[in-house]
C-alpha cells in the first residue's frame, strides 16, 4: 500500500488539505483547484451519496437548483481514500483501515454561463 501526496486528479495540481468553508447554505469541508475543479471531505468515508450533492452545490457556487439539474455528463468524479492528518491519499484499496473519502468533482466543459 502506497501514499502519497495530494494532488489534483484532472491537473495534478498539489493540493492544500481541506478546509471547513461556510458559503451560502453549505457547510462542507473541502477546497477549490486552480482548475475550477472542487473537492469535498468525507470524515466517515460512508457518506459518500451525501458529500455528491454538496459538492456539486459547490461546484454550482451554492445554487443547489442548478446542482440537482446536473446531468452526470456534464460533470466528473473521482474520489480518493483520504488520511487528513498525513494529507495523503491512498493508492490502490485501502479498504481495511478506517480512511475518509475526498471527492472531486469538475465540469467537463465551460458551462456556458
Ligand atoms: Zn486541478
Amino acid at each position: 500500500m502506497r501514499r502519497k501526496e495530494l494532488q489534483c486528479p484532472f491537473c495534478n495540481n498539489l493540493l492544500a488539505r481541506p478546509v471547513d468553508i461556510i458559503f451560502k447554505a453549505m457547510e462542507l469541508t473541502g477546497g477549490i483547484c486552480r482548475c475550477s475543479a472542487v473537492y469535498v471531505f468525507d470524515r466517515t468515508g460512508h457518506n459518500l451519496g451525501e458529500i455528491y450533492l454538496d459538492a456539486l452545490t459547490f461546484l454550482c457556487r451554492g445554487e443547489l437548483d442548478k446542482a440537482l439539474s446536473l446531468n452526470p455528463e456534464d460533470y466528473e468524479t473521482v474520489d480518493f481514500d483520504y488520511d487528513q492528518h498525513t494529507n495523503t491519499v491512498s493508492v490502490g484499496r485501502d479498504r481495511a483501515r478506517k480512511s475518509g473519502k475526498l471527492l472531486f468533482v469538475r465540469f467537463k466543459k465551460p458551462s456556458g454561463d
